[in-house]
């Protein structure tokens, strides 16, 4: 079979309503896109599996929801500020700007001219003014990562749960960076979501929770269908980690344009939470802390020994856009069925699936045929599945094309023996084998519930 391109996805993803370029009737927003009708479910499916394996799944692990907006302070202290920025090329004669590190063989991307400024450092935090004072005194950031609010507010967790170490904190929001040069659709984008653990460890077990943390993650992203073949894991060399790390795996996906970043896994030690704690001689922390650092909280707890410590932290990092991208690689398929027909199918981790069900009247606006499948669709709603989808386009064949297009697992089709005979039953087809089965409706819910809870 051969490997999916970016061309199909996207031409899938505006054809189907799963993504669209955000301010697209006015030419765009480079780097910004919106999900649509179906994009949506799969993105909150893919969160919730991520939230259902990191909170409900692990009795070690709390959740946050923090605000976007940050002091600029926290951004100052944890060092962004001053390092978080990109390397950044001009090209004098088509005057594009470029990722330095993404030029090759000393050329421009755009032109080919080999006339380049000299890289200089990009901050890629976006600024806003906060309040109705524009003086440029008063402003703050929109965060470049979801983790910042976890440390801030680690304190306030530790206390209100009484956690002890080693425990998480989990988070899934939106996170914003200029890059200089957004591209491979949503694969690097300026608006993009996150799903972070902070996870605290006694300090000298940190190395150890790396290596268990790279293992949990990779069985997550094969769980959520990604083959095990078109994963690698990358280690980050010393001289290219980020200001917070003492180590870092990258899990890489074979995505359309090349094996890449779909999460990082870094070894963050204590410095974030010890940079936002001032150095006090009565804690004897023998963490680094900030001499002069004016938060008021010491960012440490108490460890089985009574003593206080600056716990290492250890930060799986996911990029839900490039999660989203990497699922829909990996279940893009085109199947050739002979005689000269073919099809598209999704085939997604039924979990993962924008619509769980479709119901299908075999005959469109047949009134009898209607309120059997309103009332079919009722009743699976209260199974707790997901979407349920209504059809009524009385064409068979191209509603379940279309359901193969978008990865509904299962189409459920009333027709005329539906209402006539007795006992009552409808025809199950299932996405990936095409086999029809003929089920009764009073057997429905325990065979819609036995499918999607294996
Ligand atoms: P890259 O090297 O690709 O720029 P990064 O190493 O800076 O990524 P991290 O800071 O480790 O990324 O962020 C954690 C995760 O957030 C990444 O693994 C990625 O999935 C996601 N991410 C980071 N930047 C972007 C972006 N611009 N667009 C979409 N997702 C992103």
């Amino acid at each position: 079979m051969a490997a999916t391109s970016m061309e199909q996805l996207v031409s899938l993803c505006k054809r189907r309503g799963f993504i669209f370029q955000n301010s697209d009737i006015y030419g765009g927003l480079q780097g910004v896109y919106d999900y649509g009708p179906l994009g949506v479910e799969l993105k909150n499916n893919l969160k919730a599996a991520w939230w259902r394996s990191m909170i409900y799944e692990r009795d070690d692990v709390e959740g946050l929801d923090a605000a976007i907006l940050t002091n600029q302070k926290v951004l100052h202290y944890s060092g962004h500020e001053d390092t978080f920025s990109d390397p950044m090329t001009d090209c004098r004669k088509c005057k594009g700007r470029f990722r330095a590190d993404h030029i090759k063989d000393g050329k421009c991307p755009n032109c080919g001219s080999t006339d380049l400024t000299d890289p200089r450092p990009f901050n890629l935090m976006f600024k806003t003014n906060i309040g109705p004072v524009d003086d440029g005194s008063s402003f703050g950031y929109l965060r470049p990562e979801t983790a910042q609010a976890i440390f801030t507010q680690f304190k306030n967790v530790v206390d209100s749960t009484s956690r002890k170490l080693p425990f998480g904190i989990a988070q899934i929001g939106k996170s914003f960076r200029n890059e200089i040069t957004p591209r491979n659709f949503i694969f690097r984008v300026r608006e993009f979501e996150q799903a972070e653990l902070e996870f605290f460890v006694e300090p000298g077990e940190d190395e150890k929770w790396h290596e268990i943390w790279k293992e949990e993650r990779i069985k997550w992203w094969e769980e959520q269908g990604l083959k095990r073949e078109n994963i690698n894991i990358y280690t980050t060399p010393e001289n290219d980690l980020a200001h917070y790390a003492k180590a870092c795996y990258d899990i890489e996906y074979q995505f359309p344009h090349g094996m890449e970043e779909l999460e990082g896994i870094a070894n963050r030690t204590d410095y974030d939470l010890g940079n936002h704690t001032k150095a006090q001689d009565e804690m004897n922390l023998t963490s680094h802390c900030h001499p002069n650092n004016d938060s008021t909280q010491k960012l440490c707890i108490m460890n089985d020994n009574n003593k206080w410590v600056v716990p290492f932290v250890i930060e799986p990092s996911m990029g839900v856009d490039r999660g989203v991208l990497a699922v829909m690689t990996e279940a893009y398929t085109e199947e050739d069925l002979g005689e000269g027909n073919s099809r598209i199918v999704l085939k997604l981790k039924k979990h993962l699936a924008p619509i769980k069900v479709a119901v299908i009247p075999l005959k469109k606006n047949n009134a009898q045929i209607m309120a059997k499948c309103h009332e079919i669709k009722k009743n699976l709603l209260k199974l707790g599945i997901g979407r349920v989808a209504l059809e009524n386009t009385g064409n068979i064949g191209k509603a379940y094309r279309r359901h193969d297009e978008v990865g509904t697992p299962l189409c459920i089709t009333v027709d005329f023996e539906t209402i006539e005979n007795q006992p009552e039953s409808v025809t199950i087809r299932d996405r990936d084998t095409m086999e029809q089965t003929r089920v009764n409706t009073a057997d429905l819910r325990a065979y819609l519930l036995d499918y999607f809870n294996k």
